[in-house]
This record gives C-alpha cells, sequence and structure tokens, in this order.
C-alpha cells in the first residue's frame, strides 16, 4: 500500500465507499452513524484551513501581479472566462432540457417534508460583495466578502511599494503555512473519500433515484458536454494543451469534488494540481483558483438552468424564451453567489426560480437527489476553475511547459 500514489489511494477509498453503499443499502443507519463521521471529521479538517488560505493566498496572488494594471489585466481575463463560460454553461442546460423534454410527463409527490430555503435575490447578492465588516466576513466564512477584502488589502500592499513588503511576506508564509497543513491533511483524503461516498450511495438506492433518473441523466449529460465543448477547446485553442493531458492533471481534484461536492473544500488539491501536474505559475493558481471555486460555477448554472425548467415542466408552467433568458441572467447570477459547499446551489435554485414566477415548492421535488447532482456539478464547478487557470497562465507567459513531459509520473 505504502508505493501507492495518493490518487490512486483516492480512486480506491471511492471504489470501495461505493461498494461498501450498495452493501449497506438496507442499513444505511449503519453507513450515517458508524462511517459518515470520520467524514465528516475530514471535511472539518479541511474547512478548518479554507477562510485562512483563501484570504492569505489571494493577498499574496494580487500582490504578486506587480502592479495594479497586471492585477485588473488578470483580473478581467479571470472574470470574463468565468462569466462567459457560466452564461454558456445555462445555456447548454436550457437546450439540453428543451431537447430532451427533461421533465415532460413527471407527476412527482412533492415531498412536504423538506423546509424551503429562503433565497436572497439579485441585488442583495451584488451589494454584498463588499463588507461593511470584514472580520465579520471572515468570522462568518462569507467567501465573497472575503475576496473583495483580500483583492482590496492586496491592491493597498502593491499601492504602497516597499513599505507593504512586510505585509506581503507575513501574507505569504501564512499561506505556505496553510500549504503544509493541507498536505498531512490530504494524507487521510482516501479514508475521508471512502467515509463520505459510503452513506450517499446506502442512502440514495436505486429506488430513490429511479423517478428522477432522467432529471439526473439530461445534468450529468450537460456537464458532461460543457466539459468536452467548453474547457477541451478553450484550453487548447488559448493554451495549447490537449484536452487529454489537461483532464489527466486535473483528474485527481475532480474525483475529489465528486466525492466532497465542495469546491472550497477542493481548492487546496486544485492548486497543487494546477501548479504541478498542469504547469501554471504560483501566482497565477493563488489568484484565479480561489476566486473561481468562490464564483465559478458552471457545472452549478448547468444544473439550475436545467433544474428550473423541470420544474415549470412538473408544474405545468410554459417557459417563454424571454423567461429563459432571464434564467441565463440569473443563474449566471446566482452561481456567482453560490458557496462552494455541499448544497448552496440548491439554495440559490430558489433565486432563479423566483425571477421568472415558478414555485420554489418545486425544490422539494428534487431535494431527495440533490446530493447526487451536487457531485458531478461541483466537478465540473472546479475543472473550470483549472481551465481558466492553465489559460490565463498560457496568456501571461507563466506556464511551465515541461512538467507536460513528466507529469505522467507526478500524478
Ligand atoms: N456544491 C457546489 C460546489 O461546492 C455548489 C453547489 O451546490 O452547486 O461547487
Amino acid at each position: 500500500m505504502k508505493k501507492l500514489q495518493l490518487t490512486t489511494k483516492i480512486f480506491i477509498g471511492l471504489a470501495l465507499g461505493i461498494v461498501l453503499g450498495i452493501i449497506l443499502q438496507p442499513n444505511p443507519d449503519f453507513a450515517n452513524n458508524y462511517i459518515k463521521p470520520f467524514g465528516t471529521l475530514f471535511l472539518n479538517l479541511i474547512k478548518l484551513v479554507i477562510v485562512p488560505l483563501v484570504f492569505s493566498s489571494l493577498v499574496v496572488g494580487a500582490c504578486s501581479m506587480d502592479d495594479v494594471r497586471k492585477l485588473g489585466r488578470i483580473g478581467g481575463k479571470t472574470v470574463a472566462y468565468y462569466m462567459l463560460t457560466t452564461a454558456f454553461a445555462v445555456t447548454i442546460g436550457l437546450i439540453l432540457a428543451n431537447v430532451t423534454n427533461v421533465g415532460g410527463g413527471f407527476s412527482i409527490p412533492v415531498d412536504a417534508n423538506v423546509p424551503i430555503p429562503e433565497t436572497p435575490n439579485v441585488i442583495d447578492t451584488l451589494l454584498n460583495i463588499i463588507p461593511s465588516n470584514p472580520l465579520k466576513a471572515l468570522v462568518d466564512g462569507n467567501m465573497l466578502q472575503i475576496i473583495a477584502f483580500a483583492l482590496i488589502i492586496g491592491a493597498g500592499i502593491i499601492g504602497i511599494g516597499e513599505k507593504g513588503k512586510i505585509l506581503f511576506n507575513f501574507f505569504d508564509s501564512f499561506a505556505e503555512v496553510m500549504y503544509k497543513i493541507i498536505a498531512v491533511i490530504m494524507q487521510f483524503a482516501p479514508i475521508g473519500v471512502f467515509a463520505l461516498i459510503t452513506p450517499v450511495v446506502a442512502v440514495n438506492g436505486p429506488g430513490v433515484l429511479l423517478p428522477l433518473l432522467k432529471l439526473i441523466i439530461v445534468v450529468y449529460a450537460g456537464c458532461a458536454l460543457h466539459a468536452i465543448l467548453v474547457y477541451s477547446s478553450t484550453v487548447n485553442i488559448f493554451a495549447k494543451i490537449s484536452p487529454l493531458q489537461f483532464f489527466k492533471g486535473v483528474a485527481p481534484a475532480m474525483v475529489f469534488a465528486y466525492t466532497t461536492a465542495s469546491s472550497s473544500a477542493t481548492l487546496p488539491i486544485n492548486m497543487k494540481r494546477c501548479e504541478e501536474n498542469l504547469g501554471a505559475s504560483k501566482s497565477i493558481c493563488s489568484f484565479v483558483l480561489p476566486l473561481g471555486a468562490t464564483i465559478n460555477m458552471d457545472g452549478t448554472a448547468i444544473y439550475q438552468g436545467i433544474c428550473a425548467f423541470f420544474i415549470a415542466q412538473v408544474y405545468g408552467i410554459e417557459l417563454p424564451l424571454s423567461a429563459q433568458l432571464t434564467i441565463i441572467l440569473t443563474a449566471t447570477l446566482a452561481s456567482i453567489g453560490t458557496a462552494g459547499v455541499p448544497g448552496a446551489g440548491m439554495i440559490m435554485l430558489g433565486m432563479v426560480l423566483q425571477s421568472v414566477g415558478l414555485p420554489i415548492e418545486g425544490i422539494a421535488l428534487i431535494a431527495g437527489v440533490d446530493r447526487i447532482l451536487d457531485m458531478m456539478r461541483t466537478m465540473i464547478n472546479i475543472t473550470g476553475d483549472a481551465a481558466c487557470t492553465v489559460i490565463v497562465a498560457a496568456t501571461e507567459g507563466e506556464l511551465d511547459r515541461s512538467v507536460y513531459e513528466k507529469s505522467s509520473k507526478v500524478a
């Protein structure tokens, strides 16, 4: 076992977890009571480092841009890629939903026990990006606000030149400490992945999945299509990397995202992969990835588009083109406001439904299988972050292509 690479061990953990989950299906309580806690413990360990990591690495990332103009340029490229691909993602989702008639012929009893979450509106989501109390943002773990605060501090450090060096070195060293802690936590990833997937499989046996199978298939197909169409082609065109090399490099992070259903939890492993396997410079990684883990959620956008359409169909409500265009806009914004934690996309789906007058209660329809959808959308979310990272790195001349010769050995 000692000689196995961590990635292989994570895959083994995943496979064993699925097998045990199937075995435990008649008795899911066992999985929930005795196996899930280890997964929760693992996630707690990761969560412990997320806020300090995102904050310090984004300050360092922003500072490493040398001057505010470079920060603006890279920030512009990053945000443009994130926004365009997300809008494209919802569009793919809606087209697929239309073509496959995803909710047609369904009448599923609504589970009255599922609480309908309160959803913020678009304006509040945008206004809340700038924290009036940055310390509260850090304490609450409000990622968008933490990002805004980190970027402002970073820009300030660049602004004062030499005098800012001390603060830069502090955050740089702080971020390094976080990386070190993460490297140790990651050694437990195979066990964590195993403990997380087992209860999911045990609880969501085929019985629950069947009525909503079509929805699951369409969301999975939309995500796969998006990865193939958008990430393969943009990585190939703008970074001159073969799609195969790209997906191979990011695969461990994808598996991790699939099992944890959390972009934030996957951030550390994605950073490592983008740097070591894909050759993006540290400063680009520490800027583009934490930003992406919070604001770039293509998988979530696909899911929101398809689910909105699905819910409309199940309730027998027509969605004219104008309403579908509104969905593209609100799902893009909703996915930006979605936190990189399990289940967040379902809460933000309420915002999308509200924008076109669909019943929020529709969320209860999909709540039972949300975890299965969440795993896939999270995997796509973090793959989009990695694609953007290599593209920005390549266009800035900060992509070390030599890693591609040895990448097979590093994985
Ligand atoms: N779980 C997703 C993520 O962390 C967010 C979502 O629920 O859509 O990326």
